[in-house]
């Protein structure tokens, strides 16, 4: 019985330690606005704020041809191919093949931007392949790209993935640290870098600061260790492993296996948290499965579904609020609509972290000015936007 009720006092202080009511939500975002700001002006704060140089103008919707893309992730290599039809009309034919990279080319010198594009255009010129790779970036702004082929009231894309990241349309005269010729379309496109956003109203608890201080790049990447589908299950392990330790959730032994860093995943995590089932069946497969923990009661597989919502709910509004702070750096909250468009796995396939990102949003602005803020998936999923920039940069060259 006192074991229980400690499991239950851990739990309570770690809701109070995640709490994001719509005022801290509300600090967070203008906190956001001013390190935008700032890093608009100069190169020395947390948000790197990158002018994507490279990408001199973004789509107009008009775009029409045949249009491959190329994506580089992890250990795979995705070509794609589209045909846009112009306005009004989606991309069609969309093609999409995977390769794996050959190991004995995956330990080559590290190379930046230019240097690579020049190589792979001289390997493509070598196979005599009549094909150019013009520009080289982020994920990121390639969703930019597919959303503003869809709609000219795209203003950002967010990447809610393994990690995540955000992009979005400046007015070029807003970038005064920028000191090269402005591109004719008077728009510059930022690279964000809103992982490592940093603010004394983020909610770090206990948990995160250990994350944190065991990661390999600690006092870095703030943000994006409260949100990214990388750090979330270690973030429920972390308070498993104490509830277990301190309260012997699973017994009188700690279960070893609930001691290995980054075991359970964000998949694993979304399949416990949204199980439906009766006494929590899939709770206790998973708890099995990764843990090897075969003795879990129905009301400690509550706990852990509890720390799941928890742990989601947050990096969810958290999310939710950077996006409220990239509509405000804008000013467009009160006055014009703005889409938004979401890539990446976290967002695409954990449902409930959806609807707790969407929910803050609304909460955040209310019923008449979330009207204002349209969030949308990506257009033809992940790395397709490869696409829309590649259309972008050859017809408006
Ligand atoms: P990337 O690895 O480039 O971020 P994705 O955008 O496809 O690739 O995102 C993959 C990430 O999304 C995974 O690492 C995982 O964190 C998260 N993810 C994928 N599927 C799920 C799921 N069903 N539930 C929760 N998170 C998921």
């Amino acid at each position: 019985e006192r074991r229980w009720r400690n499991t239950r006092r851990i739990l309570r202080k770690f809701a109070r330690d995640c709490a994001t009511p719509v005022p801290k939500l509300w600090h967070l975002a203008n906190d956001l606005v001013s390190d935008m700001e700032a890093g608009l002006v100069s190169n020395e704060t947390d948000l790197s704020m990158l002018p994507c140089y490279c990408v001199p103008s973004l789509p107009t919707g008009d775009e029409k041809g045949l249009y491959y893309g190329v994506n580089l992730r992890g250990t795979n290599f995705f070509i794609l191919r589209a045909r846009l039809g112009g306005k009004d009309e989606p991309a069609s034919e969309l093609h999409r093949e995977e390769v794996s990279i050959p190991t004995n080319l995956m330990t080559g010198n590290f190379k930046v931007g230019k240097e690579l594009v020049k190589d792979m255009n001289q390997a493509l010129e070598n196979h005599g392949v009549n094909m150019r790779v013009s520009t080289l970036l982020d994920d990121t702004i390639g969703d930019l790209a597919g959303g503003r082929y869809y709609n000219r009231d795209s203003v950002a894309a967010v990447t809610l993935g393994m990690g995540t990241n955000a992009a979005y349309v400046e007015p070029a005269q807003s970038v005064s640290k920028w000191h090269g010729t402005s591109p004719k379309s008077g728009e510059m496109v930022i690279n964000m870098q809103w992982g490592r956003f940093c603010s004394s109203h983020l909610p770090i608890t206990e948990f995160d600061a250990s994350l944190d201080a065991e990661s390999s790049n600690p006092g870095s990447q703030i943000f994006e260790k409260l949100i990214s589908g990388m750090y979330l299950g270690e973030i429920v392990r972390r308070v498993l492993l104490k509830m277990a330790q301190e309260t012997a959730l699973f017994g009188e032994c700690v279960p070893p296996k609930l001691a290995t860093p980054y075991l359970l995943r964000s998949p694993d995590m979304a399949a416990m948290h949204q199980d439906t089932s009766e006494d929590h069946e899939v709770v206790n497969e998973k708890l099995e499965e990764i843990f090897g923990i075969t003795n879990s009661t129905p009301s400690v597989r509550e706990v852990v579904a509890e720390v799941c919502d928890i742990v989601a709910e947050r990096g969810a509004r958290l999310a939710g609020a950077g996006i409220v702070g990239i509509v405000k750096k804008l000013g467009r909250i009160a006055s014009r609509k703005s889409v938004i468009t979401i890539e990446g796995g976290l967002y695409e396939h954990y449902r409930v972290f959806r609807n707790y990102l969407h929910s803050s949003v609304w909460e955040m602005l209310g019923n008449d000015l979330s009207d204002n803020v349209i969030i949308e998936h990506s257009h033809g999923g992940s790395g397709a936007g490869a696409i829309f920039l590649a259309a972008s940069q050859t017809q408006n060259a």
